[in-house]
């Protein structure tokens, strides 16, 4: 994993090898949210490596000891609607127990300005480890705003998670938000005049819901 100012880009073989998969045109839907969930297992695996644990009382065959246990009441998950929800099933693998908020935006078709439509985040906040979520971290935009709008909300201890990102997204949630990690399965070339990463994987909301 290359780690640099608080962003980390994951490295291993099979991260790469099922972005390249996604990547894909020919990957249909049922593949594409399949991939997705399994790039979010590997890549929260490293996301999460300092979730807090407490010593739980557990009675062996042998004898009662402490033992550490990660709490999911600990952990709050928020995708960013809509693609984010792809990422969702792959930290509830991990943590079944985490707490899901959920923040909606759009971005306008014109500006690529994000707009809120939906807001409702686990209380209280401000005690948990929050993991948001979204595969694409492109202008940065939505993840800027959503981050904005968890710490309005008490929120502390942020993290960012994206499959692919363009480091035209990179630099300016990192220069809104310098105190979040973001993790990374791969750092892209460049946004086009769309806004689109290049090469990117299309939208990936359309991939993983099957719409167009
Ligand atoms: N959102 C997507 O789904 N894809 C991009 O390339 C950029 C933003």
């Amino acid at each position: 994993m290359i780690m640099k100012e608080n962003v980390f880009i994951m490295e291993h073989p099979l991260i790469q090898h099922k972005i390249s998969m996604l990547r894909d045109e020919r990957t249909g839907t049922n593949e594409f949210r399949r991939l997705i969930e399994e790039i979010t297992v590997l890549m929260g695996y490293e996301a999460l490596r300092d979730l807090p644990l407490e010593d739980i009382k557990i009675k062996t065959p042998i004898e009662t000891c402490y033992s550490p246990m990660v709490s999911g009441k600990k952990l709050a998950i928020v995708p960013i609607l809509r693609a984010g929800l792809g990422m969702t099933g792959g930290i509830l693998t991990l943590v079944p127990s985490a707490k899901v908020g959920h923040i909606g935006l759009y971005r306008d078709e014109e500006t690529h300005e994000p707009h809120e439509y939906f807001c409702k985040l686990p209380a209280p906040i401000d005690q948990r480890t929050i993991l948001v979520l979204d595969p694409m971290l492109a202008t940065g935009g939505s993840a800027v705003a959503a981050v904005n709008f968890i710490k309005q909300h008490g929120g502390k201890n942020i993290k960012f998670m994206c499959i692919i990102a363009a480091p035209e997204g990179i630099k300016h949630f990192h220069e809104c938000h310098p105190d979040v990690p973001i993790y990374c399965g791969h750092l892209d070339r460049c946004l086009n005049e769309n806004a689109y990463i290049c090469p990117g994987l299309g939208d990936a909301g359309d991939r993983i819901f099957g719409t167009k």
